[in-house]
């Protein structure tokens, strides 16, 4: 038994030791670019760190204009995470112009790009299995910056993996149940082919990767006539743009809208996608919901193991 001497002493050390982890973790100024981004780091750093995004929930990064209060931001960083492969048109002139010496991590290092029309698709937190590579990267910079945090670090990032992999279980199974003419979903803009192809689903979007441009009048009659050829289709609109193309599909289909899907950031607060999880979450429950109608229910194993984790996750 040791000695009460050695008790206190060992518990000294150890309120001293969270005393410098806390304030230490205060001092570091963690900025993420947009909200699903932040909401991935702010997981894996835990409650000790706060984490601040440019962009907040429900708006639209692709046609972002930064402004002098984000410039300040980003100079008072210690650290900056980016998406990367483009989605952040604006990301690099802001972290030049505001003279930061902070240290910049892209997200999406290490994913192979999926490229449309020659441009590469930014969407890549949209599959799961890039979400994992995600969390891995930023596990690794918070440790790298952070090295007496890492142990947390690593111990909240491997929950959180364990979460992505069973909602990445439970989706593959829902769809591999679908007939191959059930499989298509029509969104605003093209933000899902990541997910589209780690499951083969096939998404179709009026607009490009891009929210700026309008689709002329001939590329969404070819949409509608190919959505004619399909046996179930799931329309939905997104939360960063206007539902007024999906609703004109809808009315020359006769396709069913399924309300909203949240594809470039989460929701505002009270919203179902609060978070990334819940995002993912809500968008696989909307999508498939729509398209499984008719076909065999069934896979609610990963949904059992994922709510048991999440339980182990608040404990
Ligand atoms: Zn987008």
């Amino acid at each position: 038994m040791p000695s009460l001497r050695g008790t206190f002493v060992y518990a000294l050390s150890c309120a001293l030791g969270l005393v410098a982890q806390s304030s230490f973790a205060r001092e570091l100024s963690v900025v993420a670019s947009f909200s699903i981004l932040a909401d991935m780091v702010s997981e894996i750093a835990g409650e000790a760190i706060e984490v601040e995004s440019i962009i907040g929930p429900g708006a639209d990064a692709h046609i972002y204009q930064p402004s002098v209060a984000d410039a300040m931001t980003v100079a008072g960083a210690d650290i900056v995470f980016v998406n990367g492969f483009g989605f952040e048109t604006w990301a690099s002139n802001l972290i030049s112009e505001s003279a930061s010496d902070a240290v910049v991590v892209i997200a999406t290092e290490g994913i192979t790009p999926i490229e449309v029309d020659g441009s590469i698709d930014p969407h890549a937190w949209n599959s799961l299995k890039n979400g994992m590579i995600y969390v891995r990267n930023i596990a690794a910079a918070l440790s790298d910056i952070a090295p007496q945090l890492a142990d947390q670090v690593n111990a909240n990032a491997e929950l959180y993996m364990q979460r992505l992999e069973y909602i990445d279980q439970d989706i593959a199974c829902r769809v591999s149940r679908l007939p191959e003419s059930s499989r298509t979903v029509v969104t605003s803009h093209d933000a899902f082919g990541y997910l589209a192809a780690d499951y083969g689903l096939t998404f179709l979007a009026p607009k490009g990767i891009d929210t700026d441009a309008e689709p002329t009048a001939r590329a969404l009659a070819v949409l509608i006539k190919q959505l004619k050829n399909v046996d179930a289709a799931a329309l939905f609109a997104e939360n960063i743009t206007s539902p007024a193309l999906i609703n004109q599909i809808a009315s020359e289909t006769g396709l069913e809208v399924g309300g909203r899907l949240y594809s470039d950031a989460l929701s505002v607060p009270g919203g179902p996608a609060n978070s990334y999880v819940d995002m993912l979450r809500h968008n696989a429950n909307n999508i498939l919901e729509i398209l499984e109608r008719g076909s065999t229910p069934g896979c609610s194993e990963g949904r059992e193991i994922y709510d048991q984790t999440q339980l182990t996750a608040m404990e």
